[in-house]
């Protein structure tokens, strides 16, 4: 399959979110002109605003999809470009399911997924690639109490059966992580039924915790994603925390080597047909701590930083789950940012925003 060509136009939907902010940014400087899908026009003005500072003005472009769900949605969206990235879905753990069907993550999450992938059979010509954005969600096991090594060759089949079983009773985690492993599922059961008919083939990007500075819209701690808000109350917060809490195995990744992974992967032509865990390694919450509490300066001085228990990091660490971090390595050798690189980062982005 050819790779997409250098200045061609790559459509990203959920365009304006964490990930996908990095992700675009990284699109332009690379010299691709970009399309971000976002769900209201306030969202895409803070994007062309934001782009445009950076000279990006001729080659940003949004265009609303109210609804991914929708037969169709994304039918005039694909018509002109030379790849997608397909980043939206819900992430996060508050979810309240009357209906016991995790409708709200399900839908949005399997069937825009498909629709995506539904009008690119139609209606796009020109694409090579199509890259989505999963997660170690559907790769790992939860749960477990032994340490695990998980590869490519892993799914999360605990997740879905959890939710079907439980229903309205599931753990927000376990239907966030059930959505991630059907949405991947049905993707590459519909590529593998259609592509015969088509000029493109697909990637999948699994990352594991995003962490590292936003440059999408936030303008309050509440309105943190999932991810980052989790770092701020471990790492910045003043809340008290348990042992339990601070041994927790952590696998993380960055979020620009996030989004560098996704650029690589319509660049790379061996990226196509595989999925790619991508990830800087397995951590505990304490060694988070550490490394902020290690910097000198102190970047976010607004703030006495938690100090957790450092007491944690001089024993033995156990990490329950890490990944095999060959094919990624392979395929796309991204030098990825560590633990105290992403911290620094992460504080400074904090403290020009005030917090
Ligand atoms: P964000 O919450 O910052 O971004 C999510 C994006 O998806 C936003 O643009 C959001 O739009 C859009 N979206 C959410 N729900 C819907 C919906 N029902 N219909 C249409 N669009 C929707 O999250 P991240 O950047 O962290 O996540 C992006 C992707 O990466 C997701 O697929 C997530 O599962 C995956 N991922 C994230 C990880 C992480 O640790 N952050 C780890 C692994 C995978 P809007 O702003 O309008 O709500």
């Amino acid at each position: 399959m050819p790779t997409v060509p250098q200045g061609g136009k790559v459509l990203v939907s959920g365009a304006n979110g964490y990930i996908a902010m990095w992700t675009v940014k990284i699109l332009l400087e690379r010299g691709y002109r970009v399309r971000g899908i976002v769900r209201s026009a306030d969202k895409g003005k803070f994007m062309s605003d934001y782009f445009a500072k950076l000279g990006y003005a001729e080659a940003f472009e949004f265009a609303i999809v109210e609804d991914i769900v929708k037969e169709g949605a994304f039918d005039e969206v694909v018509k002109d470009v030379d790849a997608i990235e397909h980043m939206a879905s819900p992430f996060h753990f508050n979810v309240s399911d009357p209906q016991g069907k995790s409708l709200k993550f399900f839908k949005p999450a399997i069937q825009g997924t498909v629709g995506i992938l539904k009008s690119a059979v139609k209606n796009a010509a020109r694409v090579k690639r199509i890259v989505i954005t999963s997660s170690c969600a559907s790769v790992l096991t939860p749960g477990l109490s032994v340490p695990k090594v998980f590869s490519e060759n892993d799914w999360n089949e605990a997740s879905p059966k959890e939710v079907e079983e439980l229903g309205s009773k599931s753990p927000g985690a376990s239907i966030y992580r059930a959505s991630k492993t059907l949405a991947e599922k049905a993707a590459w059961e519909f590529y593998n039924q259609h592509k015969s008919q088509v000029h493109w083939d697909l990637a999948v990007i699994n990352p594991p915790f995003v962490f590292g500075p936003a440059i999408h819209d936030v303008t309050s701690l509440k309105s943190l994603n999932t991810s980052l808000q989790s770092w701020y109350d471990v790492v910045v917060s003043d809340s008290p925390k348990t042992k339990e809490v601070l041994l927790q195995t952590i696998a993380w990744v960055d979020v620009r080597d996030t989004a560098l992974a996704h650029v690589l992967a319509i660049e790379k032509e061996a990226a196509g047909g595989e999925r790619i865990i991508t990830t800087s390694g397995s951590s505990i919450w304490q060694e988070w701590i550490d490394a902020a509490n290690s910097l000198n300066p102190n970047p976010l001085p607004s703030h006495k930083l938690a100090v957790g228990l450092p007491e944690i990091s001089r024993g033995e660490k156990v990490y329950l789950i890490s990944y095999d971090k060959s094919k990624e390595e392979r395929l796309l050798g991204i030098k990825f940012n560590t633990i105290v690189e992403t911290t620094k980062a992460t504080l400074e982005d904090f403290a020009r925003r005030g917090w």
